[in-house]
């Protein structure tokens, strides 16, 4: 079964740049005749504003974007997290190094290696070894993924518990997802979860990661550089300026948001899109 995923984080309302990208996965999967799930990746509160859950599922529902299954939470899947914590035990290590400390360093630099016994207070990292992750990218083709060198041990559960969006995203995306197709933004964070996936015996996904829409001066739209919520009452002209961006150009006689994904869904190739958008217009 061919199952792909869009997970937003609840930090706010979503913008031009994530319809570009749910609609992508959207067709890429439906095209292929899949399962297309909403995934919330609810896994950081104090990073999240209450109203953004329910303001992202109705944006959703404006855009035609219905998943096949119920909306999945990651907040319900502490034990899930867990279970992984305990089976990545032999790989663990408990790290009680300051922010301000490891400040200096480009990479984490194996200070706290050896503290591999449970200890409150303290930081969970993944050890490393040092071999390829390296993958074949849907969108990139052939990427590196020595990450050891880049990155160094990454941390799994933060000094005040909370589960890293990494170990979340490897266990729920982990056999059960077949392709994830989201923003170059998060190739970084692909090998380390593609080895956690590893180590802890799940398959790992295919991978697309196409280019993020940008404002004119090349910076992300996100929440942080302040990208204008999409206006649900628009959502025709927001699809079709979506397409545009992917490279697609809908007939202009298309009058329901229904056809027109329909007609993206018949008509999405990944070869067509630009390795560069074009720029952010906002409407
Ligand atoms: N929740 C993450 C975000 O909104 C993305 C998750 C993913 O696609 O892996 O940036």
């Amino acid at each position: 079964m061919i199952t792909g995923r869009f997970a937003p984080s609840p930090t706010g309302p979503l913008h031009m740049g994530s319809l570009v990208t749910a609609l992508a996965s959207y067709c890429s999967i439906k095209q292929a005749g899949g399962e297309w799930l909403v995934r919330i990746d609810d896994l950081d509160p104090p990073r999240q504003d209450p109203n953004a859950v329910n303001a992202i599922i109705r944006c959703l529902t404006a855009h035609g974007l219905h998943p096949d299954r119920p909306i999945i939470f990651q907040s319900d899947h502490a034990g899930a997290y867990e279970s992984a914590l305990q089976k990545l035990a032999p790989n663990l290590f408990y790290c009680k190094c300051s922010r301000k400390k490891l400040r200096a360093h480009d990479r984490y630099p194996g200070t706290c290696r050896e503290a591999r016994t449970p200890l409150p207070d303290r930081a969970v990292r993944v050890l490393l070894s040092d071999t390829e992750h390296g993958y074949c990218d849907g969108f990139l083709g052939s990427v590196d993924g020595n990450f050891a060198a880049q990155l160094g041990d990454f941390i799994v559960r933060r000094r005040d518990g909370l589960i890293s969006y990494n170990l979340a995203t490897a266990v729920d995306d982990g056999n059960t997802i077949s392709e994830v197709l989201r923003g170059q933004d998060l190739l970084p964070v692909t090998a380390p979860q593609r080895y956690l996936m590893q180590l802890l015996g799940l398959t790992a996904p295919d991978y697309t990661h196409i280019p993020c829409l940008e404002f004119a001066d090349g910076t992300k739209l996100s929440k942080q550089t302040h990208a204008p919520p999409l206006n649900e009452h628009s959502a025709l002209a927001n699809l079709r300026a979506a397409l545009g961006y992917l490279g697609f150009q809908a007939p202009d006689a298309i009058d329901s948001v229904g056809i027109l994904l329909n007609w993206s869904i018949a008509h999405f190739d990944l070869s067509q899109i630009p390795t560069k958008l074009p720029k952010y217009q906002p409407s």
